[in-house]
């Protein structure tokens, strides 16, 4: 006797990896636990591997990838909008986009590798290349519209990162620590501390933000400074949108802050307006809005999520939009590829190369296609999906 516990028989194909499985619900404690473990594994159980149960899943058709993706987003998920997201495609959202693309380039391709077949015989079935391209454009159009997603959902699922930058000493600093309710950064009165950058994590409203806190941008003689601007630009590149911080009182030259952030959505924040303001050149910035207020003394702070939210809205992020969206490099790599070739299988029809050429890029794209749900997908591939992960799940 271990353990007086509760096991569940979920019958094939009906379980979650299609299999039969038994679960044993018993009672908490290490030593319990161990025991239990003991014993199954003397029977002949071996332990899981991590992402195990979705793998024999997929592997036995019960999900398909994107849904296992989305078991993974699921448990990952730390805003309320990549929760939806990833729930929304484990109901199959995605999949289905995917296969409303695959259907009607499988029959075109059967249609072209028809017209291949009966070609050598008296005209019983051809295909001209209006028709391939009637057929054709539909769905590259809609292959380019799901992959024009991306950023959306890439910016609901990871967060949308937004740079803070701006003159040394402007309060880049103060306002982190003020978003994030705590003194995660350091504030000091000395110019250029922030010598690497923070990135922290904002939960507002259901959105994630990935607020990077960079090195003030100038110039510098110190070594380890100027490794920190460099830094600095980097992040500004990688960002969705940049927060830029000007101290109101001594704004200084702000033309190398102006091309940094240059082509990204920018809200300007005019800080130490307890100091009095002076007049400030900002027509350089394309900002979605300019806001004065003082990090010393509150004031005019309780505009700043609003802020950010608009923020994120002028990168792109669509907040009640509830419509499909790529989430992964990885989707956006394969779109990629099917868009490449069905645009080849175009061009290729257009001029007349004959379809044998057709045929081939077709298939391309329609392999792709497939191996965003995990119809043709490398070992290597999917290895990689499930070491994300727990063990177990
Ligand atoms: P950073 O270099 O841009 O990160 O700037 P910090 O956040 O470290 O702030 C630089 C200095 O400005 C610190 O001494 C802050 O206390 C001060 N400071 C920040 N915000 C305000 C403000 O609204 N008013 C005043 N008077 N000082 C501020």
């Amino acid at each position: 006797m271990l353990d007086e516990a509760l096991a569940l028989f979920f019958r094939a194909p009906s379980s979650f990896t299609g299999e039969d499985v038994v679960e044993l619900q018993c009672h908490g404690g290490a030593a319990t636990m161990r025991a239990v473990f003991e014993a199954v594994i003397a029977e002949g159980a071996v332990p899981a591997e991590p992402g195990e149960f979705s793998r024999r899943a997929f592997m036995n058709g019960r999900l398909d990838l994107l849904q296992v993706e989305a078991i993974a987003d699921v448990i990952h998920a730390g805003s309320e909008a990549s929760r939806r997201l990833a729930q929304q495609h484990l109901a199959g959202g995605l999949s289905k986009a995917v296969d409303a693309l695959k259907a009607p380039l499988a029959e075109l391709m059967m249609l072209v590798e028809a017209a291949i077949d009966f070609s050598l015989e008296e005209h019983v079935y051809s295909i001209s290349a209006d028709e391939i391209v009637a057929r054709g454009q539909p769905v590259a159009d809609g292959i380019e519209a799901l992959l024009g997603t991306w950023d959306a959902g890439r910016m609901k699922r990871d967060g949308v990162r937004v740079a803070i930058v701006g003159r040394p000493n402007a309060g880049k600093s103060s306002l982190l620590n003020h978003l994030l309710g705590q003194d995660r950064a350091l504030v000091t009165e000395v110019a250029g501390t922030t010598r690497d950058y923070i990135e922290e994590v904002l939960q507002l409203d259901g959105v994630e933000y990935r607020l990077v806190d960079t090195a003030g941008l100038r110039s510098s003689d110190d070594r380890i400074e100027a490794m920190g601007v460099a830094r600095a630009r980097e992040v500004v590149r990688s960002s969705d949108a940049a927060l830029v911080v000007i101290d109101g009182h001594a704004p200084g030259a702000l033309q190398e802050i102006c091309e940094a952030v240059e082509g990204l959505p920018v809200v300007l924040i005019i800080n130490k307006s307890d100091l009095g303001a002076a007049v400030i050149a900002t027509e350089g910035f394309a900002a979605v809005a300019t806001h004065a207020l003082s990090l010393s003394t509150g004031h005019g702070t309780e505009a700043l999520p609003g802020l950010l939210r608009a923020l994120a809205e002028a990168a792109g992020y669509a907040p009640g939009d509830e419509s499909v969206l790529l989430t992964r490099a990885r989707h956006r790599r394969v779109m990629q590829d099917a868009l490449d070739a069905m645009r080849a299988a175009l061009s290729a029809a257009a001029a007349d190369l004959g379809h044998e050429l057709v045929a081939l890029d077709l298939r391309l794209s329609l392999d792709a296609l497939g191996s965003m749900t995990g119809a043709v997908t490398s070992e290597d591939i999917l290895h990689r999906i499930f070491a994300d992960f727990c063990v177990g799940k």
